[in-house]
């Protein structure tokens, strides 16, 4: 009798270990993911109010919503998706993709313009959903990983959004190709260390057209830019991008917001198929012209 209640006290207790020990395993694989995610509240309601999804030019869509932009790039072996926006527009997206006549579940690459919450809060979701595959600019991938708690700027805030983990790594100039479409990803930091725009030419009935998803330099941090120790280096990206930027040709442009290319001014919703409502280039130098200034009055140096 005492062996067998001794074995099972044992038993018992090498159960309770092995629980204790797979907890551990588990923390210590899922750090981030133990942290409660918490999106900022209080942001402005055009970031999630909807609009109607259309098509830019070819094979570019416009999945996002009215201030926040995601582009839907159809392929004839799947799509790929940039941007997701808040966490909580994942249904919004997926009727966007669905009002076009596409389909979430075709999404096979998942791109990012920049890792900041309202651009990546659903792509943890969308990325379980479709099994995509997420390909994110080395820089931003960390902070990708962590929810953004390792953002030089956001950071303070803790875990933002739902952490993914890349599966391939992306660097300036590098090709993403699906199908018969080609993107080329240029690394334009500042905003975030790993922040992209991304070229892709595509084409109608009637023409080709070289397009840019910008991702423009705004500045958000109030602190001095020496004043940064995670990011020593923020000066100097800065001026980088906007040298970048200001040199690019391309017929159309669009960007991570809609308010910076001036979506709602330049077309009504509903409005037929047209192109070159976002050529614009006129508005596009203005605003690299603008971004100049803010940087200068930023630095105190009277160029770049
Ligand atoms: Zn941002």
């Amino acid at each position: 009798m005492r062996n067998i209640w001794g074995n099972m006290r044992n038993k018992r207790a090498a159960f309770l270990q092995t629980g204790i020990v797979l907890l551990f395993l588990f923390i210590a694989e899922h750090p981030v993911s133990a942290q409660r995610v918490k999106e900022p509240e209080n942001v402005p309601a055009d970031w999630s109010a909807p609009y109607p999804p259309f098509r830019i030019a070819g094979n570019l869509y416009y999945v996002g919503t009215h201030e926040l932009t995601c582009y839907l790039v159809a392929t004839d072996k799947g799509n790929i998706l940039i941007n997701t926006g808040l966490a909580g527009s994942l249904p919004l997206i997926k009727n966007s993709i669905e009002r076009l006549g596409f389909r979430l579940k075709d999404t096979k690459i998942l791109l990012t313009s920049q890792v900041h919450y309202d651009h990546v809060g659903a792509m943890a979701a969308i990325k379980q959903l479709t099994g995509a595959r997420m390909m994110v600019n080395a820089k931003d991938a960390p902070v990708l990983a962590d929810g953004g708690r390792s953002d030089y700027e956001l950071g303070g805030l803790g875990v933002q959004f739902k952490p993914v983990q890349a599966d391939r790594l992306l660097y300036d100039e590098d090709t993403i190709a699906l199908g018969n479409t080609c993107l080329i990803l240029l690394h334009h930091p500042g905003h975030t260390k790993g922040s992209s725009s991304f070229l892709v030419t595509t084409k109608d009935e009637k023409r080709s057209y070289r397009v840019l998803i910008a991702n423009i330099p705004t500045i958000i941090t109030r602190r001095p830019f020496d004043a940064i120790p995670a990011y020593p280096d923020i000066a100097r990206d800065y001026a980088y991008t906007l040298e970048s930027l200001k040199h690019l040709s391309f017929d159309l442009w669009v960007a991570a917001h809609a308010s910076q290319f001036k979506l709602t001014e330049k077309r009504m919703p509903g409005s037929p198929y047209d192109p070159l409502v976002f050529a614009d280039r006129k508005a596009y130098d203005t605003l690299i012209h603008d971004l100049y200034g803010a940087y200068r009055e930023k630095t105190g140096q009277k160029d770049p």
